[in-house]
């Protein structure tokens, strides 16, 4: 096809060799069989094996000294992958941090940005929240004296409807006006894959004057955000999903710029958010680092943060997040079209139809029913995606190692067995 960007009648065979990414698919160790769900666990980076390997090289034979010596020294390794995720989140480096886990990020940044007064008490999360963001926004709530039923107000889809109608998020928070304090949505929701429309949420919410933060374990790696261009408050996320950190790998946080230097913010304080030059010197006054590394409590865990590097630096190497973003599009028109072609009637994918409103995850539900058995089969046949209650099968296609030949089976194996 040389005829502009269209894809239309391109083979999967024919998509594939045009694929200027298609040579990173060697760079992962993936399971046997058509690997869909790396949103939910990203694929082995074979570099992670190198660097965490140099890692317990490094603690074999320098012991405690590892944490000094050299530019791998371990008491600055978390500055390595700064760069990398800001690029990756649209934040400078001064905004981002790699540290703890996301829902501990989620309680660490509340402490900050969830400041309730008896009028302004309020967080607004959507109705079906991952259920550890539900537990964290709670318990926050009591944590600070008030009660949930009060002050945890939620947005649902319209009746009938899967996904949430910007004007509806939109006019929630203008309803809650001064009684919000906090929006906390995700960024990509992690059963319908609907992409939120971040620039406006932040808008709307400090309209009324409410901090706006998200949750980003779907969104980070799989499309592209502009975190400090739209001027969010905070945010968190996983890496274990589209950052292909591995199992429980280190999480991250952006502060935006302006509030980073804000010593009337609540925080929870640890060692690791002190000034570095004088940290070993054991003072107890806390000397914040000038950056989002002062809300780091504990020095970093070098084996997981060495594994988040692998594929931070395949990331930089495959063009950063355009790059993935622009061959996702592809793959997502090509998914389009297969379902379209086999699958219209018997199969639904409830995710927005429009690009800007969709990642490179799918929610496909069975219209028959069964869809939990046709999830059996698809696992039988060594098909990896995943199940999610009530309704939904995710699958998702990710650009940097999933090729245009998986989406291709993974719908005629679909088509099987359904029919
Ligand atoms: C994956 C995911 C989590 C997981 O939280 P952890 O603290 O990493 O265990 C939380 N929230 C959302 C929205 C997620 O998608």
């Amino acid at each position: 096809m040389s005829d502009g960007p269209t894809i239309a009648g391109m083979t999967a065979a024919e998509l594939d060799a045009a694929d200027p990414l298609a040579a990173f698919r060697d760079e992962f160790e993936i399971p046997d069989g058509i690997y869909l769900v790396g949103n939910s666990l990203g694929a082995l980076p074979k570099l992670a094996r190198e660097y965490v390997n140099t890692e317990l090289d490094r603690w074999a034979t320098l012991g405690v000294e590892g944490h000094f010596t050299g530019r791998l020294g371990w008491k600055d390794y978390h500055e390595l992958v700064a760069d990398q995720l800001a690029a990756i989140v649209g934040g400078h480096r001064d905004e981002v941090v790699a540290m703890n886990a996301l829902t501990v990020n989620l309680h660490v940044l509340m402490v900050s940005f969830y400041r309730p007064t008896p009028q302004r008490h309020k967080i607004l999360i959507e109705a079906h929240a991952f259920p550890s963001d539900h537990f964290a926004a709670e318990s926050q709530i009591r944590q600070r004296g008030f009660d949930p039923a009060d002050s945890l107000i939620t947005i649902e889809p319209r009746a009938g409807e899967e996904t949430l109608v910007a004007e509806d998020i939109l006019a929630a928070i203008a309803e809650h006006g001064d009684e919000l304090a906090l929006v906390m949505l995700p960024g990509v929701h992690y059963y319908t894959g609907q992409v939120m429309p971040m620039a406006d949420i932040v808008a709307a919410g400090h309209a009324v004057g409410a901090q706006v933060g998200f949750d980003l374990a779907h969104a980070v790696g799989n499309i592209e955000l502009a975190l400090h261009d739209w001027d969010v408050d905070f945010a968190a996320w996983c890496s274990y999903k589209y950052l292909n950190s591995g199992p429980g790998g280190v999480a991250g946080a952006f502060v935006h710029q302006r509030h980073i230097n804000d010593q009337s913010l609540p925080k929870f304080l640890g060692w690791w958010g002190t000034n570095p030059a004088t940290r070993f010197e054991m003072a107890t006054e806390f000397d914040p680092i000038p950056t989002v590394d002062s809300w780091q409590l504990s020095n970093a865990p070098i084996l997981p943060m060495a594994a988040l590097r692998a594929s931070l630096d395949i990331i930089e190497r495959a063009g950063g997040m355009p790059a993935l973003r622009a061959k996702s599009e592809k793959q997502i028109e090509f998914f389009d079209r297969r379902l379209e072609e086999t699958l219209a009637g018997r199969v639904e994918n409830i995710t927005p139809r429009a690009l800007h409103e969709r990642g490179c995850q799918y929610a496909l539900q069975v219209l028959a029913g069964e869809g939990k058995h046709v999830f059996e089969a698809l696992e039988e046949a060594r098909v990896l995606c995943d199940w999610r209650e009530p309704d939904v099968i995710r699958a998702a296609p990710v650009p940097l190692y999933n090729s245009f030949a998986d989406i291709d089976r993974f719908v005629d194996i679909l088509d099987g067995i359904v029919a």
